[in-house]
Formats: structure tokens, C-alpha cells, sequence
């Protein structure tokens, strides 16, 4: 049987959730905590059950990108709201991928929302809490010494690859992926950081992700709390009984 790891030291505390050292110098553990923010922080509540529900939302899809060829940190679930993630150095590069015009995409060009794009559209941003996630390319990111030009190339395969089975699985479920956002690790696989491999790291939920239903357009995730659309906790919940086919206890 597997023993469940010690929380150790506190590493890091953001909006949504917490990483804890391990007794395991090559693990951590992510902490899913209720806390929702937005507009960098400007708005904040607690959102009943959203850290256990994420965290199994999360979970379930790091599992199905495995098994579709994605590495990923994740590699177990540890009570309610925690996860046993290997331990990466993150790289400060995060990554959206488009479908649909919405969001940042829409408001930056004076854009409607909802046109469906022709492809896939990928894009880069600076992960930068004080400038706001600022919007950059592959190059800046090389120049700057953020990213490799290898971890960019798998970076963006992976993103692609993470959105053809997203829309699969959401289109099942009468949900169209609009966008959404990842995070991307560096592992280090030899101790010394002389070898190293890109993995998906973070989390896949819907606070990070937009989630239209077909036919009536409701949204399904955190911009019903960003943009005052309704009950989080509610809207959660329902997608979580439709991802599980039960509801949660
Ligand atoms: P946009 O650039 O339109 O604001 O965001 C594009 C997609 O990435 C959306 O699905 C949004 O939820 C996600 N995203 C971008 N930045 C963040 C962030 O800092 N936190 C979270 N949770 N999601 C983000």
C-alpha cells in the first residue's frame, strides 16, 4: 500500500492553490484550496467545494493526457484538495490555446465573441503576477532565457495535442472548448539539471479554462464569477456531475 506523504515546508501560495514540500525532495504537494480570484487578484471569494472539485477535475484529465502520450507532474491524488505532483522548475512561459474569439483575444482587437477560429491559435504569456501576465512570443521568450527553443516546440505540440482530446471529451458532453491556459514544467531527470524533459504541469480545470454548452451558450466556468454570470460553486458542481455522472458527495 502507498503511505501518503508529509506536508512539509510551505514553497509557494497563490490565488487557487498552495505547493508543499514532501519528505521527497523529487515530489510536492499540490493543495486546492476554495480561494477564487480575479482580474489579477482585484477580485476574491470563496467558492464552496471549488478546491475538491478541481482538484479531481485536474486529476482526471492529467491521467487521460498520460494516456495520450502527454507527460505530466501529476501522479496521484492524496486526500480531498491535495496532489502528488513530481517536483519541476516551472517555466514562466504560460500557454493559451484559442478555438473560439473570447476573452483577452476578443477585448484586444475590438472582436466579438464566439467567432470559431480556422485553426488552433497559440499564444504566449510572461508569467508575471506584477505585469500581469503580459503577452509575448516564442522569440522574446528564447532571448530573455525563459524558455529553450526545444521546450517551446514541445510546449506547443503538447498544448495542441492537450486540445484535440479536451474538445473530444467536452464535445461529448455537448460542451465546446472556447480556450484555455497551461503551464508547462521542467523535470529534471538526471539530478544535476544537465538532462531535462518538458512536462504538463499545473492543473487543468475549468478556472482556467472556457466552456461554452451547445445550443444556449451558458458558461461553465470561472467567467460566471468573473463576470458576475451566477453561482460558481452551482456551475461547478453541475459540470462536475456531468464529467463523473454522479454528483458530488
Ligand atoms: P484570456 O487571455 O482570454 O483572458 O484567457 C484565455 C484562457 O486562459 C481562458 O480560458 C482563461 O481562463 C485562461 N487564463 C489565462 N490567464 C489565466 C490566469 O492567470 N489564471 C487562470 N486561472 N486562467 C487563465
Amino acid at each position: 500500500m502507498l503511505t501518503d506523504p508529509t506536508r512539509g515546508e510551505l514553497l509557494y501560495s497563490g490565488k487557487a492553490k498552495q505547493v508543499y514540500a514532501t519528505e521527497d525532495p523529487r515530489r510536492i504537494l499540490m493543495h486546492y484550496t476554495d480561494g477564487a480570484t480575479a482580474f489579477n487578484g482585484l477580485k476574491k471569494a470563496e467558492i464552496a467545494d471549488k478546491g475538491v472539485i478541481n482538484c479531481r477535475i485536474s486529476a482526471f484529465f492529467m491521467e487521460k493526457m498520460a494516456a495520450n502520450g502527454v507527460p505530466t507532474a501529476f501522479e496521484r491524488i492524496v486526500g480531498d484538495r491535495d496532489q502528488l505532483c513530481q517536483r519541476v522548475e516551472i517555466i514562466p512561459v504560460e500557454v493559451v490555446v484559442r478555438n473560439v474569439i473570447a476573452g483577452g483575444l476578443a477585448k484586444k482587437l475590438g472582436l466579438s465573441e464566439g467567432t470559431r477560429l480556422a485553426a488552433p491559435l497559440v499564444e504566449h504569456f510572461y508569467k508575471s503576477d506584477s505585469l500581469n501576465d503580459p503577452q509575448i512570443n516564442e522569440e522574446t521568450a528564447v532571448l530573455l532565457g525563459w524558455a529553450r527553443p526545444w521546450e517551446l516546440q514541445a510546449m506547443r505540440e503538447y498544448a495542441l495535442r492537450v486540445n484535440e482530446i479536451l474538445i473530444e471529451f467536452w464535445g461529448g458532453l455537448n460542451i465546446d472548448l472556447v480556450d484555455f491556459k497551461l503551464e508547462f514544467g521542467r523535470l529534471n531527470l538526471d539530478g544535476a539539471g544537465c538532462a531535462t524533459a518538458v512536462v504538463l504541469a499545473d492543473e487543468i480545470t475549468p478556472d482556467g479554462s472556457r466552456l461554452w454548452e451547445r445550443g444556449t451558450g451558458r458558461k461553465l466556468d470561472k467567467d460566471v464569477f468573473r463576470r458576475d454570470l451566477g453561482d460558481l460553486s452551482e456551475t461547478y458542481r453541475e459540470l462536475y456531475s456531468r464529467i463523473f455522472g454522479a454528483a458530488l458527495r
